[in-house]
């Protein structure tokens, strides 16, 4: 699959920035920016590539250990009633919270049948757009917040076309919940978790 060998390359070449300086911008999709954190340190890349604990991205569920992804109806792109998922769903207890992956704005915060409890960040510096859906409660933010990486966006719970108590969550392309949904595994699999 293209988009695999194209991962490789942006790890690849993560790696062989380790401790020197980039030649070129990273990939925007984050991608490897953790173990870039891990090898050099934030100062070592551009201030708009680096991850940083203040800018992100950080993982948007805040668990103890392992973080559980369900089974493959669970992923991006498996079918559900009429359509595809577009999103990926991580399942931890009621309650749980939910961070924001990134420095962002909120888009919209509302409740109804299908996404339950929701809320929509958009990153300017990343040009995407996360979404957080089947919140335990409203979330306490609302349109036009500033949030920071790490800050609570809401907590997981089970609201609206739910089947259990986890996140719905959703990386699109650009600013908006209409816009292109990408895969958020690969993503989360890398974002570090916020200590509380
Ligand atoms: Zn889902």
């Amino acid at each position: 699959m293209a988009g695999s060998a194209v991962l490789g390359v942006v790890a690849t070449t993560v790696l062989s920035l380790i401790g020197g300086v980039p030649l070129a911008p990273l990939d925007s999709d984050g991608i490897g920016r953790s173990r870039n954190l891990a090898a050099v340190g934030p100062a070592a890349l551009p201030t708009s590539q680096a991850i940083t604990s203040e800018s992100g991205p950080v993982h948007p569920v805040r668990v103890e250990g392992s973080i559980d992804y369900g089974d493959s109806g669970a992923r991006f792109g498996a079918s559900r009633w009429g359509h595809v998922h577009e999103g990926q769903d991580v399942f931890a207890n009621s309650g749980t919270p939910l961070i924001a992956v990134r420095d962002a704005v909120v888009l919209e915060t509302g409740n109804d049948g299908g996404r339950g409890n929701y809320v929509a960040v958009y990153s300017a510096a990343e040009d995407q757009t996360y979404v957080y859906m089947h919140m335990l409660r409203p979330s306490p933010l609302k349109r036009g917040d500033e949030v920071p990486a790490g800050a609570e966006v809401g907590a997981m719970g089970c609201s609206g076309s739910c089947y259990g108590t986890h996140l719905h969550f959703e990386i699109r392309t650009g600013k908006g919940i209409e816009k292109k949904p990408v895969d958020p595994l690969p993503m989360l699999q890398r974002w570090p978790q916020v200590p509380e």
